[in-house]
């Protein structure tokens, strides 16, 4: 493990002017600086430093733009009333990418270590999260394939890097609900695949669904699962909630579907409500069948950018469902603010999901 000491920081001479914090959108501003560890054969991960944002140089041959060796993950830090700065389940966002590196031939990286460089990081840049309502810090720690060989084989070299933007409110006139397509054609994930990993050809490949559904005026696509195309995945990058009758279903994790922390975060929470939740197969056919039955009372994605994105109205090859009037629902509703407000440190944290 490295210790906060050992970390090499050099603080910029620059410091850059903060964005207007009514205007911060998502990933477009980074602070003034970034983390960066190497990793070789001989001396496994090593040279941990802050250094100045500023362009990484590559060899054109490293094997990240030719084989996609890479990992990623997404979280964030938010500000409390009382200023402190609070990380949401940073351990849990480490742990997923060491399952991502493990499946993507990545060397696994000491989730301590990923932390203590994080904690580091934003003591450093900590004059970079926003304080405006539904504002944060999004935090992008990666890993990406060094070595300047053409072979295809795992690379022998690595980087470790953190990256933080300041994003503005998701929601800044309220939560509406957005219409999803279903897409019945192309596929994200196939089981034994990469989907369960947070890899980017996953994202690389979803791209064209997305133009489409964009074109006809949907703001995200629901995938089905590869093989038959009939079961329920993901919707977008957010995994996928729904009521049916009282009941809250989401699809199970079975090697395709990323595993959401806010996924895993909103079963604990409805676990703890007493609300009873299934994670198993769910069908696009059900959906529909239970939306003809009047039992389909809310539908919505949860992911980190989002936290809860609530559905109003899914396209399945021309079939239109629109679900709880288009309008969003009470445990929708509920479940955000809750999320929301565990985040800044407005509602108690009786999961010790917050540090
Ligand atoms: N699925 C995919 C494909 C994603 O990229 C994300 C975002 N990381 C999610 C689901 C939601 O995961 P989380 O709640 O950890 O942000």
């Amino acid at each position: 493990m490295i210790q906060s000491q050992s970390i090499a920081v050099e603080t910029t001479l620059q410091k850059k002017a903060k964005p207007p914090q009514d205007g911060l959108g998502f990933g477009i501003h980074f602070t003034d600086h970034m983390f960066i560890l190497d990793y070789s054969v001989e001396q496994e991960w090593h040279n941990p430093r802050i250094v100045p944002y500023q362009p990484i140089v590559l060899d054109p041959a490293a094997k990240v733009f030719h084989y996609g060796q890479t990992i990623f993950e997404g979280l964030k830090a938010y500000k409390t009333a009382d200023g402190r700065i609070r990380l949401f389940r940073p351990r849990d966002n480490f742990a997923r990418m060491n399952r991502s590196n493990d499946r993507m031939s990545v060397p696994e990286l000491d989730i301590d270590t990923a932390i203590t460089a994080l904690e580091r990081l934003i003591e450093v840049d900590a004059d970079w999260v926003p304080t405006e309502p539904g504002t944060s810090l999004y935090i992008r720690p990666y890993v990406f394939a060094t070595q300047a060989t053409l072979g295809v084989a795992p690379s022998e070299n690595y980087q470790f890097i953190i990256i933080m933007s300041p994003v503005g409110a998701y929601y800044p006139e309220g939560m509406n609900p957005v219409k999803i397509y279903v897409e019945s054609d192309y596929v994200r994930a196939m089981v034994g695949g990469v989907g369960e990993a947070k890899t980017a050809g996953n994202y690389a490949a979803a791209l064209k669904s997305q133009q489409i559904a964009k074109e006809q005026g949907y703001t995200q696509v629901l995938w089905l699962d590869g093989a038959e195309h009939k079961y329920i995945e993901e919707v977008g990058s957010m995994n996928v909630f729904f009521k049916i009758g009282g009941k809250v279903i989401t699809p199970a994790l079975n090697g395709s579907i990323l595993a959401g922390i806010t996924r895993n975060s909103v079963l604990q929470l409805l676990k703890h409500w007493g609300i009873s939740v299934e994670e198993r197969r769910l069908s696009i056919d059900e959906i529909y069948e239970a939306a003809e039955q009047g039992l389909l009372e809310e539908a919505f994605g949860t992911g980190t950018a989002a936290v809860i994105s609530p559905i109003g109205e899914v396209n399945w090859g021309g079939q239109k469902l629109v679900i709880g009037e288009g309008r969003t629902g009470e445990l929708t509703n509920k479940l955000y603010d809750t999320l929301t407000g565990i985040q800044y440190g407005t509602v108690e944290d009786p999961f010790g999901w917050t540090r």
